[in-house]
């Protein structure tokens, strides 16, 4: 199929002019280091892609037009992951704007769908997607992250998978084999809380990254392989697919 109908960051307004699309994706990641073997732009890359991949099982299983939209980079970030070069942290409400901005365009053109992909765990819509009822009672908005749609304990050997672990790095490997120099990756060892209540997870104050990770990197990733990656991208994106169909087919209740 063509995918310039169905992946926005390649497409041009005569592949979308005469389309009428049941859903819009929109993947939102970050702009951060992940260890020293993956791109700044990994929690981007990898929403979108799979995104794409869904869309296009959607449309051939069932006929569900979707548009997957350019990635929004701007992410939350802990105290001590910002002043590493170049992660840019946003606050809370310059992405609640974001999204209200998006949200306001894609409902005057029309739709009525839309599922926010997320790349980046320290994002979070729950709020946001509660506050854009109120202005647009009738607009779907739901909210998810690619790697909690299926666990990874069932892909994946290490005992910490975190941030540019070995679930992360496999789907990249999978995509995009050139991004990735593994060779070069840290072990992304992780310091915990001196805290036990905290480790415990009684309760939450952010991780200070400068503190728990020497590499930006948490989890090793050296167990990391394209096979891994694919089979654990391809269960997701079958979830995926059938998330796009059942909003269309469904109504809420
Ligand atoms: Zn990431």
């Amino acid at each position: 199929m063509d995918r310039k109908k169905i992946d926005l960051t390649i497409s041009c307004y005569g592949k979308t002019k005469d389309e009428k699309y049941d859903v819009v994706i929109l993947p939102w990641g970050a702009i951060e280091p992940h260890n020293f073997h993956l791109p700044y732009l990994t929690d981007c890359i990898l929403p979108h892609d799979i995104a794409v991949d869904a869309a296009q099982l959607a449309r051939e299983r069932a006929g569900i037009h979707c548009m997957v939209m350019p990635p929004v980079p701007f992410g939350a970030h802990n105290p001590g992951q910002r002043d590493l070069p170049f992660c840019i942290h946003t606050r809370q409400i310059t992405r609640q704007y974001i999204l209200e901005d998006i949200a306001a365009s894609l409902y005057n053109q029309g739709i009525r769908r839309l599922v926010i992909l997320g790349g980046h765990g320290g994002n979070d819509f729950k709020g946001m997607i509660r506050d854009l009822y109120i202005d647009y009672p009738d607009f779907l908005i739901l909210a998810t992250n690619w790697f909690e749609i299926i666990s990874g304990k069932d892909f994946f050997e290490a005992e910490i998978d975190d941030h540019a672990g070995e679930s992360e790095t496999s789907v990249m490997m999978y995509y995009h084999p050139e991004l990735v120099k593994l060779s070069e990756a840290g072990y992304g060892e992780v310091k915990n809380f001196a805290i036990p209540s905290l480790n415990k997870k009684i309760a939450w104050t952010p991780r200070h990254w400068d503190k728990a990770s020497t590499d930006s990197g948490i989890g090793n990733p050296r167990k990391a392989s394209v096979e891994k990656g694919r089979d654990y991208a391809h269960a997701i994106v079958e979830k995926l697919a059938d998330l796009f169909i059942d909003i269309t087919k469904h109504k809420l209740y």
